[in-house]
């Protein structure tokens, strides 16, 4: 016998838009645009100190290139030398407790680049900012464009966002631009800067797995080969590697350059080209080094790798006599050792270590636009000459620099961050410039 079927919902009702009500407001004390390393720090730096906070990104998944371009490994954080301590505090500090309690975390000592570099799982990255910025109750949309600034003289109003949902509009009392690209800065019209001699390379990363670790080659033979064989296999850059995760199988690989242009077009085109890139560089692993990588297959390709394409002008530019000199600013908000690394060419890059004890720091004043009240910049799109830039925008100063701009808001409330009380600052962020472990 066949039974009666259940009974199961079919009404519907009509819908038309409404442009009179089509925008959705939204308002915070503190509005981070860019969810990359640094707009977490800010974000969640700011509300722990009690400042409702709207973290927006026009990717649909927070983490920026940390966890979207899979970039794999936390530079910088460390201070140079076998005995390095930690620079940046922080969320840093949180992430590295929880994920090392996972067993997510890799700790690389010495290498060309003399520090310990912090390899992670990106997954367990991700879940982490997740969770961290659901607990403080932070206020996210994803996929969310910046289109436009609204402007009262000085001060940012309030910024205008394309969602596929509809147009949102989110005024604050204090913006931090963790865009990477200035978007934010570029949006309200302020004066911004883009490398003049050409541009500076990105790197499509992709995650292999299949691999046996213990026929891995040394860097410095993959090094040497690839600047003899690179052509051979199509690919631009002459230089990289592939970065084991031991006790995964898998391994980072970081061996391909590609220009990251701020067209949507072109950025388009080439995040292909990117990819065709990495396939190339796979496939020389695999033909070059067969017992290691003979079985390897792509796992991620991450979204484009950037690296540094345009920044704001701050009220005091950090400059590469000051990265090399380690002049400690007295306004300094962050520090780290981490070599320039200026990727300026296809084929290679500028790499210029440092010894055990130098750090090099940066200040307030390259966070902060000078024509601009409420508005502070963080991480890869702070002012530094082209290349004091590339040796500061790794992600260990980048949380110490999210932390920095949460930290001066929070301070100049409803006034200006340029009449701060300076003292006060340096107290707040002492941890990411004094502080020895
Ligand atoms: C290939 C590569 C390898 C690297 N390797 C390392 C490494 O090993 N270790 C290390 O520490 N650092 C490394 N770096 C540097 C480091 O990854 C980045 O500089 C750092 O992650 C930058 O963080 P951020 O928060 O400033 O910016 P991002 O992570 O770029 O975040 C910016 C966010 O802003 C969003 N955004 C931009 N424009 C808009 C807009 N108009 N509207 C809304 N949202 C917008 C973007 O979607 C993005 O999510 C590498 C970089 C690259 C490219």
């Amino acid at each position: 016998m066949v039974s009666p079927p259940a009974a199961i919902k079919t009404a519907t009702r009509i819908v038309r838009r409404n442009d009179a009500g089509a925008t959705k407001q939204v308002s915070a004390d503190i509005c981070v645009v860019g969810a990359g390393i640094a707009g977490v720090s800010a974000a969640l730096e700011a509300a722990r100190l009690g400042r409702t906070v709207a973290l927006v990104d026009g990717q649909l998944a927070l983490g920026g290139q940390a966890v979207n371009s899979v970039i794999g490994t936390f530079c910088g954080l460390f201070s140079n030398g076998h005995s390095g301590y930690q620079l940046t505090h922080g969320i840093a500090d949180g992430i590295l407790s929880d994920l090392g309690a996972q067993g997510a975390l890799h700790y690389r000592h010495g290498g060309p680049s003399n520090t310990i570099v912090v390899m992670y799982d990106e997954v367990a990255l991700a879940r982490w900012i997740e969770e961290a910025v659901r607990a403080a109750d932070i206020t996210v949309i994803l996929g969310a464009v910046l289109r436009g600034v609204a402007r009262d003289g000085r001060r940012i109003r309030e910024i205008e966002l394309a969602t596929r949902y509809g147009d949102v509009r989110l005024a604050a009392t204090g913006f931090v631009d963790a865009s990477g690209d200035a978007a934010l800065a570029w949006n309200a019209g302020l004066a911004c800067r883009e490398p003049a001699d050409g541009p500076i390379y990105g790197t499509q990363m992709v995650v292999i797995e299949g691999i046996d670790e213990a026929e891995q080659p040394t860097r410095e033979d993959c090094a040497a080969r690839l600047k003899q064989k690179a052509k051979d296999y199509g690919l631009t850059r002459e230089s990289g590697f592939a970065f084991v995760f031991p006790g995964k199988g898998t391994a980072l690989v970081n061996m391909t350059h590609v220009e990251t242009p701020l067209d949507a077009v072109e950025a388009t085109k080439k995040a292909l080209e990117g990819k065709d890139q990495a396939d190339r560089a796979v496939a020389f692993l695999k033909a070059e080094y067969p017992k290691a990588f003979g079985n390897a297959r792509i796992r991620t390709y991450g979204a484009l790798g950037i690296r540094q394409t345009r920044w704001i002008v701050g009220r005091q530019q950090l400059t590469v006599e000051d990265v090399r000199a380690g002049t400690h600013f007295p306004d300094a908000v962050a520090r780290t050792g981490w070599p320039i690394e200026l990727h300026d060419t296809p084929q290679g890059h500028v790499w210029e270590p440092f010894g055990d004890d130098h750090l090099h720091y940066v200040p307030i004043g390259s966070l902060t636009p000078a024509d601009c009240d409420n508005l502070v910049a963080a991480g890869r799109c702070i002012d530094g000459d082209v290349a004091a830039l590339s040796s500061v925008r790794v992600m260990g100063p980048c949380i110490a620099m999210g932390a920095a701009a949460a930290h001066a808001l929070d301070l100049a409330g409803a006034g200006s961050v340029h009449q701060i009380d300076a003292a006060a600052l340096a107290a707040r962020v002492k941890d990411n410039v004094e502080r020895r472990g």
